[in-house]
């Protein structure tokens, strides 16, 4: 292995620095705190199976995870349901945009726990009595597939409560269908809070890392997951972690992911390591437009392709 594609010796600036002439995308505008994330942000983070965990440059700079999260909600939710999680969800994807209003048809289930819907379903799924005992239960998860205490920045998630009229029509419909069985608003309401916990790059690769490495985060050796429920995330992460466009994220980055609206993408290489890349102008799909040439950059620098 030469330095050039050595994960322990990969030039990560190098990396960023070829990404940031990249102007092209838009931030979200759906909250007003991601309508003004810093756009010039960049970051780019391994997690390695020895814990070490390396980053560019804007590494340990905060973000709001948004849909990055939802690999972790769905694997709390099936390990809090001892896999039962599985019979309240499908697991296909849609080819359609994270918050479309569409459940799976003749079940009335969402269709995967990668889009919108699903992961409001996943967050109703753990463990708790009411929304505040499961966002906590929630923010302790999510602490241990990180390795350290996680916060929830409180105005992101009143913003997403307030303002997720969309995230509000497909709980009132899974209510509708007798999916959900939290109150519509409770649902959005933890759901709100997860997608506003705080992270940085660093810290999403280890949270990748520790799915990536079948439960066991490689920085504290703690086991967070069981391997069946590592190995269940990472498959659902590589069919629809990027919503309609994961085929396209398949065939040029090949490595399982989880797109956001804050331009957060964490990367689970099974056995290999966890990677995060963020900066949040976003293409057509609501993905990272850096983030997604960084990732094809990174898997083919570092033979990450599963099919490579
Ligand atoms: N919080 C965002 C929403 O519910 C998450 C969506 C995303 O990151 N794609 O709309």
């Amino acid at each position: 292995m030469s330095a050039a594609d050595d994960p322990r010796e990969y030039d990560l600036d190098a990396l960023r620095r070829r990404l940031l002439p990249e102007r092209a995308g838009e931030r979200s505008t759906s909250i007003p705190e991601l309508a003004g994330a810093d756009q010039h942000l960049c970051a780019i983070a391994l997690a390695l199976p020895d814990g070490s965990v390396r980053s560019s440059a804007d590494g340990t700079k905060r973000f709001s995870i948004q849909s990055a999260v939802k690999p972790f909600l769905f694997a709390l939710a099936l390990a809090d349901t001892d896999g039962g999680a599985l019979d309240r969800l499908g697991i296909e994807p849609t080819g359609e945009a994270f918050d479309a209003i569409k459940l799976e048809s003749g079940t009335g289930r969402p269709p995967n726990p990668m889009v919108n819907a699903g992961a409001i379903l996943t967050c109703a799924l753990v463990d708790g009595d009411g929304p505040e005992e499961r966002a906590a239960r929630i923010v302790t998860g999510l602490s241990a597939f990180a390795g350290r205490a996680l916060q929830v920045d409180d105005d992101v998630s009143r913003s997403e409560h307030l303002l997720g009229d969309r995230n509000h029509a497909l709980a009132h419909l899974m209510r509708d269908e007798g999916t959900l069985e939290a109150t519509a608003d409770d649902a959005v309401a933890v759901y709100a809070r997860a997608c506003a916990v705080l992270v940085d790059a660093e810290i999403l690769a280890v949270m990748g890392a520790t799915l990536a490495m079948g439960g066991v985060n490689p920085v504290t050796g703690e086991r967070v997951v069981s391997a069946r429920i590592a190995r269940d995330g990472v498959a659902v992460m590589a069919t629809c972690g990027v919503y309609d466009g994961s085929g396209r994220w398949m065939r040029a980055v090949g490595v399982p992911a989880k797109s956001s609206v804050s331009g957060a993408i964490v990367m689970s290489a099974p056995g290999t390591l966890g990677a995060a890349i963020v900066s949040p102008p976003l293409d057509e799909l609501g993905t990272s437009v850096r983030g997604r040439i960084g990732a094809e950059a990174l898997s083919a620098d570092l033979g990450l392709h599963l099919f490579g």
